[in-house]
C-alpha cells in the first residue's frame, strides 16, 4: 500500500473523531510526504496548521496511523506546498475550456471546480440508490430535466453521513454536464454566512449580491441548518432566495433536519423552504449497505470476500461515511500488513473503531472529562450547587451527555444537580447554537470529546 492510501485510511478514521469543521480546518491540504523507518512525515500547508496539529491532534493522528500499521511509532510535521499531483493539470484545464471557453480564471483544485465549487468525486455513478434515499434521488433526477420549474426549491434532509452532500453535488455535476451554459454555484451555508459577514465588514456587499443573485442559475446550499440563529445571514438568504426564485432559478438545499425543526428559522423563510419539494434520506438497510461497499470495492478494484463485506455492513448502520471508513481501514490494514482477509481479521481491525462510537462510555466519564477540562469538582457538577462558575461547565456536560450518549433530558437533569428537563433542553439548544457560531467553543468541545474517547 502506498503512503497516500495510508493517509486516506487514517484520515477516514480521524474524521470520525472530530467535528466536521475541525476536520476540514486542520486536515485539508495535508499529505504524507515520506516514511523514515518508523516515523511518518506529514506535509502541512502552513505553520499555523502545523502547530495546531502537533499540539492538539498528535495523539489522534498517531493512533489512527498505528491502527493501520502498528509499526509506526512517531509522526513529524513539515511545511510543504501542495504536491504536484493535486495541482491543476493540463488535462483539467482543457476539460474546463471545453465546458466554458469564455472563462479563463477557472481552475480545478483537488477535484473542486473553482467556478461552481463542485467536487468531481461526487457522481451518480458511485451513488447507490435504495429505499432510504429513493425519493430524494428521484426528485433530483427530475430536477435535472426541469430546472427551476418542477421542484423549486428542493429541500433534502437527513442525518450526518447519509449522502446529502453527495446527492446534491452529483446533481450539480450532471447539470453542469447537460446544461453547460447554466451557471451553478455550490456553497455551504456556513461559508455563505462567513462570506456575507466579511462582505458587510469590507463594504463589498454588492459584489456578494452579484455573485449569488445575479450570476447563478442553480444555487446549491449545503447544511442550511447552520444559518439558524444567524439573523443577518437569514435575511440575506431570504432575499437571495426570493431574487432567484422569482427568476425561476433552481434552488437546492440540504439540511440535517426538516425546515420545521430548524429552530430560530425565520417564519417567512421556513414557509418558503417548505413551499417546494421536501424529501428525506433515512437509514440504508443491510442490502443497501452491502451494495455500497461492493461499489466501493469495485471502484478500488479490490476483490474482497462476501462475508467480510457483510460483516462490515452489519456492524455499521447509522452512517455511510463511517461505513466507508471501516471498509478503508480493513483494506489498508490488510494490504499493509499482508495478512489474509478473513472475517476474524476484519473483526480485529474494526473492533477499535466501531467501539469508538459504541464504546461503553458512561455518563460519569463524560462528566469527569468536563470537570477536568474546566478544573471544577465533579461533585459540584452533580450536586445542587448554584455557584456561578459551575453553570457553564454544567451546560457543556448537559450538551455532551445528550449529543454523545443520547440520554433523555429528564435523566440528564437528574444526574446534574437535579435540574428540570426544560433547563437541560435550554442548555442543549444554547450550546448547539454557540458551537455553530464560535470556532473556539467548537474546538473546546472537540477537545473534551477527544479526552472522553481516547481514554
Ligand atoms: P452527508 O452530507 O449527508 O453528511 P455525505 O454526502 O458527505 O453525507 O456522504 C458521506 C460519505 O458517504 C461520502 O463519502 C459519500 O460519497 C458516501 N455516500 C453517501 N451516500 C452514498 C450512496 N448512496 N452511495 C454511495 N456512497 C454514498
Ligand atoms: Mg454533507
Amino acid at each position: 500500500m502506498d503512503l497516500s492510501n495510508l493517509w486516506q485510511a487514517a484520515l477516514g478514521e480521524i474524521e470520525l473523531n472530530l467535528s466536521r469543521a475541525a476536520f476540514a480546518t486542520w486536515f485539508s491540504g495535508t499529505t504524507i510526504l515520506s516514511q523514515e523507518k518508523r516515523t511518518i512525515i506529514i506535509g502541512v500547508p502552513d505553520n499555523f496548521k502545523k502547530t495546531w496539529l502537533e499540539k492538539k491532534y498528535y495523539k489522534i493522528i498517531l493512533k489512527a496511523l498505528r491502527d493501520i500499521n502498528p509499526k509506526i511509532s512517531q509522526v513529524q510535521f513539515q511545511i510543504s506546498k501542495v504536491n504536484e499531483k493535486n495541482k491543476t493539470t493540463k488535462k483539467d484545464k482543457k476539460e474546463v475550456k471545453k465546458i466554458n471557453p469564455k472563462i479563463t480564471t477557472r481552475s480545478i483544485f483537488n477535484g473542486v471546480d473553482s467556478e461552481t465549487n463542485l467536487n468531481a468525486r461526487y457522481q451518480f455513478e458511485n451513488f447507490v440508490v435504495g429505499s432510504f434515499n429513493e425519493l430524494a434521488h428521484a426528485a433530483c433526477q427530475a430536477i435535472i430535466n426541469n430546472l427551476g420549474t418542477l421542484y423549486n426549491p428542493f429541500f433534502v434532509y437527513g442525518g450526518v453521513g447519509l449522502g446529502k452532500t453527495h446527492l446534491i453535488q452529483a446533481t450539480g455535476n450532471i447539470i453542469a454536464k447537460k446544461h453547460p451554459k447554466k451557471r451553478i454555484k455550490y456553497v455551504t451555508a456556513d461559508k455563505f454566512s462567513n462570506q456575507l459577514v466579511s462582505a458587510l465588514q469590507r463594504g463589498t456587499i454588492n459584489q456578494f449580491k452579484d455573485i449569488y443573485r445575479d450570476n447563478v442559475d442553480v444555487l446549491i446550499i449545503d447544511d442550511v441548518q447552520f444559518i439558524s440563529g444567524r439573523e443577518k445571514t437569514q435575511i440575506e438568504f431570504f432575499h437571495t432566495f426570493n431574487a432567484l426564485y422569482e427568476k425561476n432559478k433552481q434552488i437546492i438545499i440540504s439540511s440535517d433536519r426538516p425546515p420545521k425543526a430548524i429552530s430560530t428559522l425565520e417564519e417567512r423563510l421556513r414557509s418558503r423552504l417548505e413551499g417546494g419539494m421536501v424529501a428525506d434520506i433515512s437509514l440504508p438497510d443491510l442490502e443497501t449497505r452491502i451494495a455500497i461497499l461492493k461499489k466501493k470495492a469495485e471502484q478500488k478494484n479490490i476483490i474482497i470476500p462476501e462475508e467480510i463485506i457483510e460483516y462490515i455492513a452489519q456492524s455499521i448502520k447509522q452512517n455511510i461515511r463511517e461505513l466507508e471508513g471501516a471498509f478503508n481501514k480493513v483494506i489498508a490494514s490488510h494490504q499493509l500488513n499482508n495478512i489474509p482477509l478473513t472475517k476474524d481479521f476484519a473483526k480485529k481491525t474494526l473492533i477499535k473503531s466501531i467501539n469508538i462510537r459504541q464504546k461503553n462510555i458512561t455518563p460519569k466519564q463524560v462528566i469527569q472529562a468536563v470537570a477536568n477540562f474546566y478544573e471544577v469538582k465533579v461533585n459540584d457538577l452533580i450536586k445542587k450547587s448554584r455557584r456561578k462558575e459551575i453553570a457553564w461547565p454544567r451546560q457543556i456536560a448537559m450538551y455532551l451527555l445528550r449529543e454523545e450518549l443520547n440520554i433523555s433530558f429528564p435523566t440528564i437533569g437528574e444526574k446534574l444537580g437535579g435540574r428540570d428537563h426544560t433547563t437541560v433542553m435550554y442548555a442543549h439548544e444554547k450550546i448547539s447554537q454557540e458551537i455553530q457560531n464560535s470556532d473556539s467553543l467548537r474546538q473546546e468541545v472537540d477537545f473534551i470529546k477527544e479526552k472522553i474517547y481516547n481514554k
